[in-house]
């Protein structure tokens, strides 16, 4: 899986630091969620012609993430038994299929809709029967909606819940989402764990401390030895880190060294964004987060403001391979210095 093929692909170039430290002047800040996803439904050709006041403006990064997804092909990954994973629409959705019908983890954009239905009918005709979220994310659930409607019933962390039944402000994003639609909204919520027996399945869901948001959950599915880890992992990419919603850099190593222990060399870790990891992939992220963090705090603790520090280049060892993508090393730098 290149990332440079996903949903994210054009917003390296786009985005600077102020977009991490949300100085972006967003012109759909005050779009409501539903307008956009009625815009949205209508496909690629609607969201081209949308208001020019929404352009004329400097294109948020929700914006950017949902017009990337609007053109964005589905790619298929074929894992172990009957799981597979889809790649082009927001973060990286796992199917179990099978007679109980398909149980997908995340739901991506709702602009995908017709592609992803394209690319489930090519796996088998098993209808969508359950949905389960990693976190509130958009890009993990803006599809929740179309998906419930084709007949999932959604299991979620209770701060996934929370999040999206409430008007929510993501700063690092410049962005405030009003209530989901009803039907987007997960009936079924959890504290701390939660078991789901499906297709001759196991699958363990368990909540994380605060990471990358307060709700992330990792989802196991047992026989097969996969996990799906959600937002807690960007393989091979700088991550966002959403502090608005109870994420820190100190929780997203926190989590990191969980995921770590939680699989052996022959799990297979399917991450938020980025290609299909292993345990090699959790220790090189652990070790970039730990790094930087640690580069970011000394410099912090001279006194060095933002700008100064980020001038500093505290991810420059790490640049090449890690800050090719979404979150530019401006950016993530900004991140780490929010919570240390
Ligand atoms: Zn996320």
């Amino acid at each position: 899986m290149n990332p440079k093929n996903s949903v994210f692909a054009i917003l390296q170039q786009k985005h600077q630091i102020e977009a991490a430290v949300g100085l972006v002047d967003d012109g759909l800040s005050q779009l409501s969620r539903r307008r956009f996803i009625a815009l949205a439904s209508l496909g690629a050709t609607a969201v081209a012609f949308a208001p020019r006041l929404v352009f004329a403006q400097k294109k948020g990064i929700v914006q950017t993430m949902i017009d990337s997804a609007a053109k964005a092909k589905i790619e298929t990954y074929t894992l172990r038994r009957n799981i597979s994973v889809l790649e082009g629409s927001g973060g990286n959705i796992a199917v179990l299929a099978g007679k109980d019908g398909k149980l997908l983890v995340d739901s991506g954009f709702t602009v995908s809709q017709p592609r992803i239905t394209e690319t489930l009918n090519s796996l088998s005709s098993d209808p969508i029967t359950q949905l389960i979220n990693t976190h509130w994310h958009i890009d993990h659930t803006d599809g929740n909606a179309w998906v419930h409607s084709a007949g999932a019933a959604i299991t979620a962390h209770v701060n996934t819940r929370k999040h999206l039944s409430t008007s929510t402000r993501v700063e690092g994003w410049h962005y405030t989402f009003p209530p989901a639609p009803a039907g987007a909204i997960p009936k079924t919520v959890f504290d701390d764990a939660y078991r789901v027996h499906h297709n001759d399945t196991q699958l363990a869901l368990k909540h994380y401390a605060p990471a990358h948001t307060d709700s992330d959950i990792s989802v196991v599915f047992e026989e097969a030895d996969v996990i799906h880890v959600g937002d807690t992992l960007w393989n091979g990419i700088y991550p966002f880190i959403d502090y608005s919603t109870g994420g820190s850099i100190d929780g997203m190593i926190r989590a990191t060294e969980h995921n770590l222990s939680a699989v052996t060399d022959k799990t297979i870790v399917i991450p938020g964004h980025g290609p299909i990891a292993n345990k090699t992939s959790l220790a090189e992220f652990r070790d970039m987060l730990v790094t930087i963090r640690s580069n970011v705090a000394t410099l912090k603790k001279q006194g060095k403001s933002l700008s100064a520090t980020i001038a500093a280049k505290p991810t420059a060892a790490y640049d090449a391979k890690w800050g090719q993508f979404l979150i530019t090393p401006a950016m993530f730098t900004g991140l780490v210095y929010s919570g240390v």
